[in-house]
């Protein structure tokens, strides 16, 4: 078989994987080259929805394409502002929600997730989640900000009561150069 444990990415599509299904709601809060996008796309099917955020011009037109070539365009809403302004666009509750921070390799490495915006983007995602439902963030440290993004967002869910949420954090413990983690959040109440 081929490899299990490979990187946080895949481990986030490991966890959804049966949390996922189709006709569910989800958010890509950062499209970005729109994998991600085109991963939750073919999971929710024709009944569900994905709701995609990217600052980057760039990054909604490629995957506009992308989803058009693979026909999955018509259940997925892509919206060029940022993903702290989520509330704005989505009125209904959601399934699952992934953040995959950082900055984009293809382009400019300035335009990347910050700690302020980051922060107002999770505390928005905890109130859209339904009960039961996951919020993914992906982490990386190796860039200017990496670790003060890290700490905040630590400092927010981490601090979450545990009668509403579950908190669960992964990293590869003996990978150098500062590996990505992964947080995972588990809602228990509607
Ligand atoms: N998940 C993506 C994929 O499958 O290719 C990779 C995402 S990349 C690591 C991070 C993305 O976050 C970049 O495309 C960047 O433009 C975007 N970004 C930065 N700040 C943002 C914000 N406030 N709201 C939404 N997206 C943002």
């Amino acid at each position: 078989r081929s490899k299990y444990l490979t990187n946080v990415t895949d481990l986030t599509k490991l966890i959804n994987k049966d949390i996922i299904k189709e006709g569910c709601v989800v958010i890509d809060a950062t499209v970005g080259n729109g994998y991600d996008t085109q991963y939750l796309a073919e999971k929710v099917g024709n009944t569900g929805k994905v709701y995609g955020f990217d600052i980057q011009k760039e990054a909604i037109e490629n995957t506009k394409k992308r989803l058009e070539k693979e026909k999955l365009f018509n259940n997925v809403t892509l919206i060029l502002d940022g993903h702290e302004n989520m509330d704005k666009y989505i009125n209904e509750k959601v399934d699952s929600i992934f953040f995959n921070l950082g900055y984009l390799p293809k382009l400019d490495h300035n335009i990347k997730t910050k700690a302020d915006t980051t922060i107002a983007a999770l505390k928005k995602s905890l109130d859209l989640l339904k009960k039961n439902g996951i919020l993914s963030i992906c982490i990386y440290l190796g860039h200017d900000g990496g670790v003060e993004e890290k700490e905040a967002i630590e400092d927010l869910l981490f601090n979450l009561e545990q009668k509403n949420f579950d908190v669960l954090k992964c990293s590869f413990k003996n990978q150098k150069n500062n590996p990505p983690q992964l947080i995972l959040v588990e809602k228990k109440v509607d």
